[in-house]
C-alpha cells in the first residue's frame, strides 16, 4: 500500500492489533456501525453469524443492558430501549395491532397515561382505563377486540400494590396477554413473570440506572415476544446509545446492595412519618415481597399544614420530577407527573395538593429523619 498522506492519516490512525484487547469489563462500543471483511462476511450478519451491523438496531452496551434485566427478571430475553416511555411503545406495538384494544389500570404512571391516550391512537390502539381494584370493572371493559391488560406492580404516586395474580388469572379466562411496568419494585424486591405475566417493562432512568444520570428502559419476557420488540425498538428509533446503556448496566451491578438499604431507610422513614402530628396519612405497601416494598413512600400532609413551606423547608433534599436515585429526594404529583389529569380525576385517584412522593436515598437515616422532621415542624408553624 502507498504511503497515507496527512489528511489520510488524521481519520486512519490507530494500533491494528490482531487481537481485541480482552477488559475487565465491557467496553463502551462507542460506534454507529460495525465493520466486515467482504461480502460474504457481510452477507452472514444476514444468516445470524454475526450479532452487529448498525448501532440503532443493536449493539453489545444495549444487548448487555436487556441481558442483565432478563436474567434478575427471570425472563428468556430482554431489549433495551432509549427510555422507558420507548420501551413501553416498543412493547405494546409489538403485540397490539391496529384495530385492537388494550384495558389499562386507572392509575398508571402520567407519562404512559398520556401515551395510551393521546398517542396510540395515531397507531390505530383504544385503550380504556379501569380501576383494578375491581375484578368486575376489568371483566366489563373487556371487548371482543382487547388484547392486552396492562398495570403496574406497585404504582405512582400512591403504591397500590397490583393483585397480579388475579390479573393474570381474568387475562388467561379471555385469552388475552398481560404487561407490568414493574419500575417502583424493581426485580430485586417482585419478578411478576414468576406469576405468569407475559412481559414486563421498565423505566431504567429508575432503580435500574440508579443514579439519576441515564434515561432508559428495558422490556423483558418470552424470545417469540422480544424478538417483535426489537423489531420494533430498530425500526421505530427507540434505541439507547452506547455510553448510556453502559452507565445503566454500571447501575444495575449494584441493585441489590442500593435496594437493601433505601427498604430499610424507606421502612423506617414511614414508621416515623406515621407518628408526625403535619401527616394525615403515610403511603408504604406492606406484604409486597419477603423483600420489602420499595423505597417510595408517599405522605398526605394535614390539611392546615402549608405545602408550600413543607417545600421551601427542606433543606439538602432535592426537590425533582424524578425518582429512585441514591440521593433522597420529593416530587409534587399534582405539579408534575399528574399535573395534566383532569382535577376530578386526580381527586378521584387521592392525588390531592398536600401529596407528597418521597423518594428514600442511601444516606444515614437519621439525617433524612431529621430533614424530614424540620421541614414538617416549620411547616406546621407557618
Ligand atoms: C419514569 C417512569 C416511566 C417512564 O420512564 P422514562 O424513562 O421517563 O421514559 C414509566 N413508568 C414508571 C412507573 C415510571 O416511574
Amino acid at each position: 500500500m502507498k504511503k497515507q498522506q496527512f489528511d489520510t492519516k488524521t481519520v486512519h490512525f490507530g494500533n491494528n492489533r490482531s487481537q481485541s484487547p480482552v477488559s475487565k469489563v465491557q467496553p463502551i462500543y462507542q460506534t454507529t456501525a460495525y465493520t466486515f471483511k467482504d461480502l460474504e462476511d457481510l452477507e452472514s450478519y444476514y444468516s445470524g453469524e454475526h450479532d452487529f451491523l448498525y448501532s440503532r438496531i443493536n449493539h453489545p452496551n444495549s444487548d448487555d443492558l436487556g441481558a442483565g434485566v432478563a436474567a434478575l427478571e427471570g425472563a428468556e430475553d430482554g431489549v433495551a430501549t432509549s427510555s422507558g416511555l420507548a420501551a413501553i411503545l416498543a412493547a405494546v406495538v409489538a403485540i397490539v395491532k391496529s384495530g385492537e384494544h388494550i384495558v389499562a389500570c386507572n392509575d398508571l404512571y402520567g407519562g404512559t397515561r398520556h401515551l395510551f391516550a393521546h398517542e396510540l391512537q395515531s397507531f390505530g390502539i383504544e385503550v380504556t382505563f379501569v380501576s383494578f381494584t375491581e375484578e368486575a370493572a376489568i371483566k366489563a371493559a373487556i371487548q371482543p377486540n382487547t388484547k392486552l391488560l396492562y398495570s403496574e406492580s406497585i404504582t405512582n404516586p400512591l403504591l397500590r400494590v397490583e393483585n397480579i395474580e388475579k390479573m393474570v388469572a381474568t387475562a388467561k379466562e379471555h385469552k388475552l396477554l398481560t404487561m407490568i411496568d414493574n419500575t417502583f419494585a424493581t426485580p430485586y424486591v417482585l419478578q411478576p413473570l414468576r406469576s405468569g405475566v407475559d412481559m414486563i417493562v421498565h423505566s431504567a432512568t429508575k432503580y435500574i440506572g440508579g443514579h439519576s444520570d441515564v434515561t432508559a428502559g428495558v422490556v423483558v419476557g418470552a424470545h417469540e415476544h422480544i424478538a417483535r420488540v426489537k423489531e420494533k425498538v430498530a425500526n421505530l428509533g427507540c434505541q439507547m446509545g452506547p455510553f448510556d446503556a453502559w452507565l445503566a448496566c454500571r447501575g444495575l451491578k449494584t441493585l441489590s446492595i442500593r435496594m437493601e438499604r433505601q427498604i430499610s431507610n424507606a421502612q423506617q422513614l414511614a414508621t416515623f412519618l406515621q407518628g408526625h402530628t403535619s401527616v394525615k396519612t403515610v403511603y408504604y405497601p406492606t406484604n409486597v415481597s419477603e423483600k420489602g416494598a420499595g423505597a417510595i413512600v408517599t405522605i398526605e400532609l394535614q390539611p392546615l399544614v402549608s405545602i408550600h413551606a413543607f417545600f421551601k423547608h427542606l433543606s439538602w433534599i432535592k426537590i425533582v420530577a424524578t425518582l429512585a436515585g441514591v440521593e433522597t429526594s420529593v416530587s409534587y404529583p399534582i405539579g408534575t407527573s399528574h399535573r395534566s389529569l383532569p382535577a376530578e380525576v386526580a381527586a378521584s385517584l387521592g392525588i390531592t395538593k398536600n401529596v407528597v412522593r418521597i423518594s428514600v436515598g442511601i444516606e444515614d437515616i437519621e439525617d433524612i429523619k431529621e430533614a424530614f422532621k424540620e421541614a414538617l415542624d416549620l411547616a406546621s408553624a407557618e
